[in-house]
């Protein structure tokens, strides 16, 4: 299954952020796993932010850019945000104790997903993004049960 999305400007890209965290907080009830891919600049942050949000987190969501991981203990979910664009090798993650972010009531949304091929948890939703001045196209592909029910109560 797949949508796609027209976004006007950024508070479109975290409207639909904060979207999805409406959907997963009301209707899917458990954790899921979202791959983000697009060039620098897309909007993956942005979208991220809109859901770190959306889920209840109250304050600055930056970049993991350097970090990894930014973690955001909310009080009845864990949202991991990953960026492993500068990820030099997949067993990295292995250290970082990666399996352990993966759980029923987390969900994780990753940049450069590719970065750390072997070592994720499989995707429930993909998003890619493409980018024209303010406007950006994204379309959403699911790639579990989860990630269909997620998608089917996400408004067009
Ligand atoms: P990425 O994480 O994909 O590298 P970011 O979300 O960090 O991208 O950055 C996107 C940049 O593009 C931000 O500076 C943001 O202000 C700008 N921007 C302009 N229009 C949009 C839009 N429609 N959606 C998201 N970001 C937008
Ligand atoms: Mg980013």
């Amino acid at each position: 299954m797949k949508k796609s999305y027209f976004l006007a400007d950024e508070a479109a890209t975290v409207a639909i952020g904060a979207a999805i965290a409406d959907v997963i907080k009301h209707h899917i009830q458990k954790g899921i796993v979202v791959f983000l891919n697009g060039d620098l600049g897309a909007g993956k942050t942005t979208l991220t932010r809109g859901f770190v949000c959306g889920m209840g987190h109250i304050g600055k969501v930056k970049s993991p850019t350097y970090t990894l991981v930014e973690p955001y203990e909310l009080p009845d979910w864990q949202v991991y945000h990953f960026d492993l664009y500068r990820l030099a090798d997949p067993e990295e993650l292995e250290f970082m104790g990666i399996r352990d972010y993966f759980s029923d009531n987390s969900c994780s949304f990753i940049e450069w997903p590719e970065k750390g091929q072997g070592m994720l948890a499989s995707a429930d939703l993909t998003i890619d993004m493409v980018y024209k001045g303010e406007q950006r196209v994204i379309s959403i592909s699911t790639q579990s049960e989860l990630g269909k029910h997620t998608l089917q109560k996400l408004q067009e």
